[in-house]
């Protein structure tokens, strides 16, 4: 068995601390959101770390997210949870995108999703407090995910999405043990509903940041960069960005990487992507707002990024600003076209979140906000095969006359 997953390792946790405020919080306890109501954030002794692990020693370990131990929050081995989560690789897409252009093909990881990284985290962590129920508001891949993991723990699943969820979504959702629930409303207001329960205490609340564990699963796409870089950063990053759990993820692990002396304190520009029937964040960082507002009537076929308010806005911002990135829309016929692209040309099949990233790119290109030679890395979260592609394909008779030299 891989060896990440069977050594009892030491753990570094110190506390957790308000993203806010600063406030500290005790690890090793079961929390939500802040006493000021914002995502809590896991802190660790990194000069131990630093002490314990060389960089040369996670890189003799096989390649997957629990090669990351020492900076993940889960401290007994008997908790880890696990479906295969590999390290994601870098493909190039030379014709669709450029010659420095990368994506990280997240689709190969369970559930098909990076929602994968951030669940097996929260559910092991989830295990390892003693919670025994959850619910969570779901675009349908964080569902997906979680009802995976907590199916294989024995945790008991409610899932709630907006009723025009893709209909795979919802289904895999059930077929993986969760009772999944359609809402006639989006997802802040399928969100409003586990929260109301939670309080009355009839589960836990897994809404996005709403748990602090999520953060540090999504966290290891940036460790996973910088080691698959040769310990370098690209010099952009294109991010489909909903709850934008994964962008202030790697911007926390950055930092992680630098305090350990793994990486130097060159940063990529983050580009936040969003589509533009909703664009909550970009409307934000164009107005120069610290928080975003709640974008009223989200429409876009890319559901995953689907979110009129995130309750980490103030951090995704404060991200992209300090990268010197930006937060960029895209609307839904560049999606697809971008996505249509890289499947003909490169033979890479793209969620529509990752088109979003290639279409964003292209606009950067032209806007001036990148250059050709720039290595850049964009995101695609999820296997292009979770999505409903037009049918090209015509019939042939083979009672006929087939005229082969035709086909
Ligand atoms: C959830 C999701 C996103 C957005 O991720 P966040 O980290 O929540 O912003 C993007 N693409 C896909 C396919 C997703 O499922």
């Amino acid at each position: 068995m891989n060896s990440n997953l069977t050594a009892e390792r030491p753990t570094f946790v110190t506390h957790l601390e308000c993203s806010l405020t600063g406030e500290h919080y005790e690890a090793d306890q079961l929390h939500g959101l802040s006493r000021a109501g914002r995502p809590l954030l896991v802190r660790y002794d990194l000069g131990a770390v630093r002490g314990f692990v060389p960089r040369a020693m996670i890189e003799a370990r096989p390649t997957d997210l629990w090669r990351w131990r020492e900076l993940l929050p889960v401290r007994h081995t008997e908790n880890v949870v696990s479906l295969g989560e590999i390290e994601t690789p870098l493909v190039p897409i030379a014709k669709s995108g450029g010659p420095n252009v990368l994506v990280k093909d997240e689709g190969r990881l369970p559930t098909g999703s990076f929602k994968a990284r951030g669940l097996v985290m929260a559910v092991a962590m989830a295990k390892e407090l003693g919670v025994t129920k959850i619910a969570m508001p779901t675009n349908g891949n964080a569902g997906a995910a979680l009802a995976a993991y907590a199916s294989r723990v024995g945790i008991e699943t409610i899932v709630l999405c907006p009723d025009d969820t893709p209909e795979i979504n919802v289904r895999e959702i059930a077929a993986q043990g969760a009772r999944v629930y359609r809402v006639n409303g989006l997802i802040d207001e399928c969100g409003a509903i586990v929260g109301k329960g939670a309080a009355e205490g009839h589960w836990f609340d897994f809404s996005t940041l709403k748990e602090p564990y999520r953060i540090e699963g999504k966290k290891t796409m940036g460790l996973e960069l910088a080691a698959q870089l040769g310990w370098r950063l690209p010099k952009a990053i294109f991010y489909p960005t909903g709850g934008g759990t994964g962008l202030i993820g790697m911007w926390k692990a950055f930092d992680e990487l630098e305090q350990l002396g793994w990486i130097g304190p060159e940063r990529p520009k983050m580009f936040a992507v969003q589509a533009s029937g909703c664009a909550p964040i970009v409307r934000a960082f164009e107005a120069g707002e610290v928080h975003a507002e709640r974008w009223e009537d989200a429409h876009t076929i890319a559901a995953g990024i689907r979110v009129p308010k995130a309750i980490g806005d103030f951090l995704i911002l404060r991200a992209v600003r300090q990268s010197g990135g930006k937060a960029v829309a895209v609307g839904d016929p560049a999606i697809l076209r971008a996505a249509d692209d890289c499947a003909k040309k490169d033979g890479l099949l793209l969620c529509p979140e990752g088109g979003a990233t290639l279409a964003a790119y292209r606009q950067a290109l032209v806007d001036g906000l990148v250059d050709e030679e720039d290595e850049v890395v964009l995101f695609n979260c999820a296997t292009g095969l979770k999505y409903p592609m037009p049918d090209a394909a015509e019939t042939l008779d083979k009672n006929g006359a087939i005229d082969l030299a035709s086909l």
